[in-house]
């Protein structure tokens, strides 16, 4: 999820999205997107709500390049909140591909599981990918801060 964040952050930044309904549904669709994945797994906050876990093995086809797709289909419904899924969908998937269990990112196709790292859930070294990540988000809101205030200033200054 933080890691979600960051991403869409950047790119609103870099794209200079506008402060509009539309960027504030982007962030959210994204933020959504990076837990829903697991709505595979029944003792998850989001399987609760939405129980894909009656349907789907953990760790199937909702961690596999079925759903990202899926998401890409969604930005022809509404753009913002697919742009959003996916980038939440993609950075949920990419951060269990660097966990010991990995992803079968094939799946159906193969249930072969893939792995870019060796990070344990829960280990040291998920720990210190969360403080980083958590600083960078921290250091990003404040830039965010300072840009809505030079937005409301700019405003009032129109008005
Ligand atoms: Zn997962």
């Amino acid at each position: 999820m933080f890691i979600a964040a960051l991403i869409s952050l950047v790119i609103i930044r870099t794209t200079k999205m506008p402060l509009e309904i539309s960027t504030y549904i982007f962030l959210m669709s994204a933020l959504f997107g990076s837990v829903l994945p697991d709505a595979d797994h029944k003792s998850t906050r989001v399987g609760k709500v939405i129980p894909l876990w009656l349907f789907f093995k953990h760790r199937t086809v909702t961690h596999s390049i079925i759903i990202i797709l899926l998401m890409v289909l969604v930005t022809k419904i509404n753009y913002y909140v697919g742009y959003g899924l996916f980038i939440g969908v993609s950075s949920h998937i990419l951060s269990d591909l660097f966990t010991v269990n990995g992803c079968p990112f094939f799946y159906p196709l193969s249930k072969e599981k893939q792995r870019l790292g060796k990070i344990k859930t829960g280990g040291k070294d998920e720990r210190k990918i969360v403080i980083i990540v958590g600083a960078l988000l921290i250091i990003l809101s404040g830039i965010y801060a300072l840009d809505f205030v030079k937005y409301l200033g700019d405003r009032s200054y129109i008005n």
